[in-house]
Parts: structure tokens; C-alpha cells; sequence
């Protein structure tokens, strides 16, 4: 069976580790793993980057991944290099 509707995809703030708002996405779209998008999180008040996850598994890797503090190293790291090198024209 396939479903027709949206599904919803949960985002973690990269900041604090805890869970932003969740998105509505269109299924058959599917991003690619450990997708990052700059979202408002309610406990930071503030903008930050979210893991987009995509289920459970997802969600317990993040978790994994911000208690080793990988997310903060890797990905502030990434998605800090990323804008200065790529210009939008
Ligand atoms: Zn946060």
C-alpha cells in the first residue's frame, strides 16, 4: 500500500539535542541521509540547524550522535564551511 499523504518528519536542534517542530513533507521526496535545514527551535529561541529524521532509527542515531558531541564537531563544521564556499549569484 502506498500512502498518498504527507508524512511528517521530526527535526532536532543541533543546539540543545532536543526535538524542534516537526514538518510536513511530501512522501516519495526523499532527502538524502542527515539532512541539516535551519529551523526556529522553541527551546532555544532562536534559529539553529536541524537533523531531519526520518523514523526512530534516525532519531536514536542523533541521539547517539549529539551525546558523543559529533554533531556539534562535524556537522557546526560543515555547515559552517558550507555558505563561505559556495556563493549563491
Ligand atoms: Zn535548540
Amino acid at each position: 500500500m502506498k500512502k498518498t499523504a504527507r508524512i511528517t518528519h521530526r527535526f532536532f536542534c543541533t543546539n540543545c539535542g532536543r526535538e524542534g517542530l516537526p514538518l510536513a513533507r511530501k512522501t516519495g521526496h526523499q532527502h538524502q541521509k542527515g539532512h541539516l535545514k535551519n529551523l526556529y527551535c522553541p527551546w532555544c529561541k532562536a534559529e539553529y540547524n536541524h537533523w531531519e529524521c526520518h523514523d526512530d532509527e534516525e532519531v536514536a542515531n542523533f541521539k547517539e550522535f549529539y551525546r558523543m558531541d559529533v554533531i556539534h564537531h562535524e556537522l557546526s563544521d560543515y555547515v559552517l564551511r558550507r555558505p563561505r564556499q559556495r556563493k549563491v549569484n
